[in-house]
Formats: C-alpha cells, sequence, structure tokens
C-alpha cells in the first residue's frame, strides 16, 4: 500500500516529517509528504470560523484522483455536519481522509497527531469505530480520549485489517 500525505496548511516541518517516518514504520509501508497550500477560503465557514471537512475531502480527492490513498493533514479547525468539531474525517475503506492539529496542540502534539492519522488510516482500510479501550480505532470525542488510547490497533482489528492488506495484495497481483 502506498500513501500520499498531504499538508494543505503551513505545519511545521518537524511535525509533517516526523509524522511521515512514524507512519511508516507502523504501517510498514511507503508514504510521499506533499506540502500543497492554497486558498482553501470556499471551504471556510465564516460564523463558525472553521474549514468543513467534508467539502476538503471532496476538493482535493478530485485534485488528486489518480492516487489510491490520501491522508490530507491541516492545523485548522474543521467540522463535520451535526458536530461541533473533529480531530479527523475520513471515507471508510475509501480515498481520502483528513485529521487536523488544531485542538490536539499540547507538548504531546506528535504523540496525538500520529494517533489520529493511524485512527483514519485505518477508516480508509475499512475499520470502523472499535468499543475496545485499549484500541486506537475508539471514537475519540476529547483530547482526554485520545490520550487514553494507545497508538495501535486491537487484536480484532488488526486482524480485520490483516486480512483487508492480504486480499488487496492479491488483488493487484491479478492485474
Ligand atoms: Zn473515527
Ligand atoms: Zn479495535
Amino acid at each position: 500500500m502506498q500513501l500520499l500525505l498531504i499538508s494543505i496548511h503551513h505545519l511545521e516541518n518537524y511535525l509533517l516529517d516526523s509524522l511521515k517516518t512514524e507512519l511508516e514504520n507502523f504501517f510498514d509501508m511507503k508514504i510521499t509528504l506533499k506540502k500543497d497550500p492554497q486558498d482553501l477560503s470556499h471551504y471556510f465557514n465564516p460564523q463558525r470560523q472553521q474549514y468543513n471537512a467534508t467539502k476538503l475531502l471532496a476538493h482535493f480527492k478530485k485534485s488528486y484522483s489518480k492516487h489510491p490513498k490520501i491522508l490530507l493533514i491541516t492545523n485548522q479547525d474543521i467540522y463535520s455536519q451535526g458536530l461541533t468539531y473533529v480531530f479527523g474525517q475520513a471515507e471508510v475503506d475509501g480515498k481520502i481522509a483528513i485529521i487536523s492539529t488544531a485542538r490536539l496542540q499540547s507538548t504531546h502534539l506528535l504523540e496525538r497527531a500520529l494517533k489520529e492519522a493511524i485512527h483514519e488510516i485505518g477508516h480508509l482500510l475499512s475499520l470502523e469505530h472499535c468499543m475496545n479501550r485499549f484500541c486506537v480505532m475508539q471514537l475519540s470525542k476529547n483530547t482526554q480520549n485520545v490520550d487514553r488510547k494507545p497508538a495501535r490497533f486491537c487484536a480484532n482489528c488488526s486482524q480485520i485489517l490483516a486480512e483487508k492488506l492480504y486480499l488487496s495484495t492479491t488483488e493487484s497481483h491479478k492485474l
């Protein structure tokens, strides 16, 4: 599997490079880091002072249509319809996901961003939310939730993932 990590606002190089390396090691996959800050004011809601995550996903899905798996990263606050804010959003078993570091700021920023990135990539690889407290696929509604969960999948999610990755490898071999 290959993943394209796109920084859509001006994030620190240290964070981007560290995240890339950590994710490459964790998933044992190649990640390409791309910096593509652009005028996204069209997707900004001035009343909420937040970007609409669903619209950002649609925009970048269109402009990077050739890439099978994409993770966007922003330092701006994002929301989904019906929710005050989100740390991330993904198409389950889909092509594109996003994480925001806006509400993860602390001395543990890298650790928190890594957990949310693993969580959203888990969604891209078909995982749903998990009830296991010791699983990164547990839904995080606040930073306490993020800090409490580990940066790894539970046995059950790991197995689903292993089957999924095995399937996608055999499928691509058929082509
Ligand atoms: Zn989730
Ligand atoms: Zn799990």
